[in-house]
């Protein structure tokens, strides 16, 4: 039966240490740490990924405020409060929160972004940091993959990775970061051939594919460890209850073979946020103390 990699717990003590180096770092700062979602729109998911991150940073010290654009606000609308972010000094860090509706140009907000400021690690200059393995505010999702594999003692030298999924916001920068730790990266997408042939190579497997259920025993390598990176809320069974939770791995069926599985919920979901945590706490810290962090 497969270890499950706790996100949970593991954020749990994130968190614990977030406290300890605010702490530390606010008799040096002007302010204390800093973070502003920007959102466009009303997409329902959205909104509760955002109260998450809220209650996150409410819990370890950092002051966090959402700007909230109705759902037709126009670029130049967008634009000017980035800048306005951008300008203020009492400000650390910004996202703007995907998905925005489609009239916007996204890449052009993210490009707008002070990349120092930019803590979902998607402005091309943190992107080229990392392709560089240079210092730079990576990524979430894959940086909070990265640590719940340390976390699990995962042996990643010469290891053969699959990830499903070439996203910037996940499997990208989830491929470098695995290189870099010296796996054997294959990445996988919609136009790849045999899947289940590829995936049942993999002595690692990220699926990030956005595909419920897509991957099952059947695609996995006895004593794989498999990181299921997406989140979906099943159909509700109409008794008025909200349905539950499930990702891109069928969980039941790989649980048995797998040697590591990470849970959904309760997996990849809040090391995404507490990697968030740090990124804001780095930008501070950076911003105010001079602090570059490795
Ligand atoms: P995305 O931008 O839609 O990218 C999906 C990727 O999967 C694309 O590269 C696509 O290939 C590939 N793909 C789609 N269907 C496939 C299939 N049947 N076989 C193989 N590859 C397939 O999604 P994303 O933003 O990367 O997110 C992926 C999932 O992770 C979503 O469920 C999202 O909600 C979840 N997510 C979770 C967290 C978290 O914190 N837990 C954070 C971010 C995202 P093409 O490039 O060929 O189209």
């Amino acid at each position: 039966m497969a270890k499950h990699l706790n996100g949970q717990l593991l954020a749990k003590r994130h968190e614990a240490k977030l406290k300890a180096s605010i702490a530390q770092y606010l008799p040096l700062a002007s302010h204390p740490p800093r973070l502003v979602v920007v959102r466009v729109g009303d997409d329902p998911a959205s909104g509760i990924y955002v109260g998450k991150k809220q209650q996150a940073c409410g819990r370890v010290g950092i002051g966090s405020q959402v700007i909230h654009h109705p759902a037709m606000a126009s670029q130049e609308e967008v634009l000017e409060t980035i800048q306005q972010l951008n300008n203020d000094s009492s400000c650390d860090g910004v996202l703007v929160q995907m998905p925005i509706p489609s009239h916007l140009d996204a890449g052009q907000l993210i490009l707008a972004l002070d990349p120092a400021k930019d803590v979902d690690g998607l402005h091309p200059l943190n992107l080229g940091h990392l392709l560089k393995g240079e210092p730079g505010l990576r990524s979430c999702t894959p940086a909070g993959i990265m640590a719940l594999l340390a976390h699990g003692a995962i042996d990643l030298e010469g290891i053969d990775a699959l990830v499903i999924g070439r996203s910037i916001l996940v499997g990208q920068p989830m491929a470098i970061m695995l290189q870099q730790a010296n796996a054997t990266v294959t990445m996988a997408h919609s136009r790849t051939q045999d899947l289940a042939q590829q995936c049942r190579r993999a002595e690692l497997l990220v699926v990030a594919a956005g595909k419920p259920g897509l991957v099952g025993a059947d695609w996995v390598q006895p004593g794989a460890v498999v990181v299921d990176v997406g989140i979906h809320r099943r159909p509700s069974q109409g008794n008025g209850e909200k349905g539950n939770l499930c990702g891109d791995v069928r969980f039941l069926e790989v649980e048995p073979i797998a040697s590591h599985i990470t849970p959904v919920p309760g997996g990849v979901g809040p090391m995404t946020v507490a990697m968030l945590l740090w990124n804001t706490v780095q930008a501070w810290q950076q911003g105010c103390c001079g602090v570059v962090t490795p």
